[in-house]
């Protein structure tokens, strides 16, 4: 239930304890109200302010895939595979895998042919490495691409919703529209169809492709949001699908482009596939986001290409048909650090496709940083917004 601004500075701030304000109810602002929650350094309490519901976007309709290595050799691999680690460590702690689906999995890479083209060609069902159930048309032999050691899945609504009730968190409806700057540090929010401020020793903003539609981030670089679908089966025979995520390659008909859609079996028995990414406008309102019907008839005719298993409505319950987007900046690394100019005014966004995988390590630096200064799991330079000072400085912006 909402609580008014007053209430919230009267209640739930403890005397001699900093309050943080996070505002963005998804993974990136789940997990730093977790690990803010849970530094001993200094007494905090966490106010988490979401303008629809918890994980109500992309980090509701995610796939969950986590890999350990696969940003090695770029300026993410540090903090993937400290969030890889902390995904484990989390699941031991919360209890991941009966309470939000954590498991190890076996990856493959699939080529997959359309039935146009299989019907025309030498089509083989690839190698052995595919279970049983991937019984479509495969072109040249499936290759693992991650094994139960360097890939993992969550579910990703059930690991925002479980980190962010373990933080204890206030969590409050609304939209914040204001920050409030004195003297060049960030002091609360306001939300809006309030006038009261939300107090603050520090604010974050983790607002996923909504971000830069607040200042002071408006001013300083840009988020786009790239829309991509999914569709969610429950196939009829649930224990006959394994702990095998594809990477599939598929194309539609001689000639046309090729598609990369992902498969994720889950531990419930639900079969999640996604792909058909394009670039489109976000929508104010996060919950009327749909999908494109080209798009989402797209995915089923693949995956009932795939696997017998996941056809719609003869063998696989449809149970959920939808869009959302990536939160995405324009060098394709994340912001994540203080803002310049506006101390105590931090940002956690630009996760990209990866946002599920490096909530953790986000969060738990962004948190040593807010409270003790420096961040310490990882290194944060790399994704300083203070980047964007010298980019529009050198360009005269
Ligand atoms: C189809 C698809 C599959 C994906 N699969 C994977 C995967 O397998 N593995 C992986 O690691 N990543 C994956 N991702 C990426 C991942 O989902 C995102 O990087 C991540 O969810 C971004 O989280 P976020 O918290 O930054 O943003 P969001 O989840 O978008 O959350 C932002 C929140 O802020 C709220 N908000 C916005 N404006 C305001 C305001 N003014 N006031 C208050 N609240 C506001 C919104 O309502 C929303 O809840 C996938 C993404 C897509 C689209």
């Amino acid at each position: 239930m909402a609580a008014s601004p007053s209430h919230l500075s009267l209640q739930s701030v403890q005397p001699g304890s900093k309050h943080i304000v996070v505002c963005g109810g998804g993974v990136i602002g789940a997990c730093t109200a977790y690990f803010l929650s849970q530094n001993k350094k200094s007494q905090t309490s966490v106010t988490v302010i979401e303008k629809s519901s918890p994980a109500c976007a992309a980090s509701g309709k995610a796939g969950g895939f986590l890999a350990l290595d696969w940003c090695d050799g770029g300026p993410m691999s540090s903090l993937a595979r400290a969030s890889f680690k902390l995904h484990k460590s989390l699941s031991q702690k919360l209890n991941g895998e009966e309470v939000y689906g954590y498991r190890a999995l076996t990856t493959l890479s699939v080529p997959v042919l359309s039935e146009r083209i299989a019907s025309s060609s030498s089509s083989s069902r690839g190698s052995n490495l595919l279970p049983d159930w991937v019984d479509g048309d495969t072109a040249r032999p499936a290759k693992q691409i991650g094994t139960t050691e360097t890939t993992a899945q969550v579910h990703p609504r059930l690991f925002t919703q479980t980190l962010l009730s373990a933080s204890e968190a206030k969590v409050i409806k609304g939209e914040v529209e204001t920050i409030i700057v004195e003297n060049g540090h960030a002091t609360g929010v306001v939300l809006k169809g309030n006038k009261e401020v939300i107090p603050a020793d520090a604010v974050v903003l983790a607002l996923g492709p909504w971000s830069n539609r607040l200042s002071p981030i408006s001013e300083l670089f840009s988020v786009s949001g790239l829309k991509a679908h999914s569709i969610v089966l429950r196939p009829a025979e649930p224990d006959r699908i394994t702990p095998h995520a594809l990477f599939l390659s598929y194309q539609p008909a001689p000639g046309a482009k090729m598609l990369d859609p992902e498969v994720y079996p889950r531990p419930t028995g639900e079969v999640y596939i996604c792909g058909m990414s394009k670039d489109a406008d976000v929508p104010e309102d996060p919950e009327s986001i749909t999908g494109e019907t080209k798009s989402i008839e797209m995915l089923h005719k693949i995956a009932g290409t795939v696997s017998s298993h996941l056809k719609r409505d003869r063998v696989a319950e449809v149970i959920a048909e939808q869009a959302c987007f990536l939160p995405c900046t324009d060098d394709g690394l994340p912001v994540i650090g203080e803002l310049p100019g506006v101390k105590n005014c931090y940002v956690a966004t630009g996760h990209s496709c990866w946002g599920i995988l490096n909530g953790p390590a986000t969060g738990a630096s962004l948190a040593e940083l807010i409270l003790e200064g420096k961040s310490k799991t990882v290194d944060l330079k790399p994704f300083t917004p203070a980047r964007f000072v010298k980019r529009r400085t050198r360009l005269g912006v």
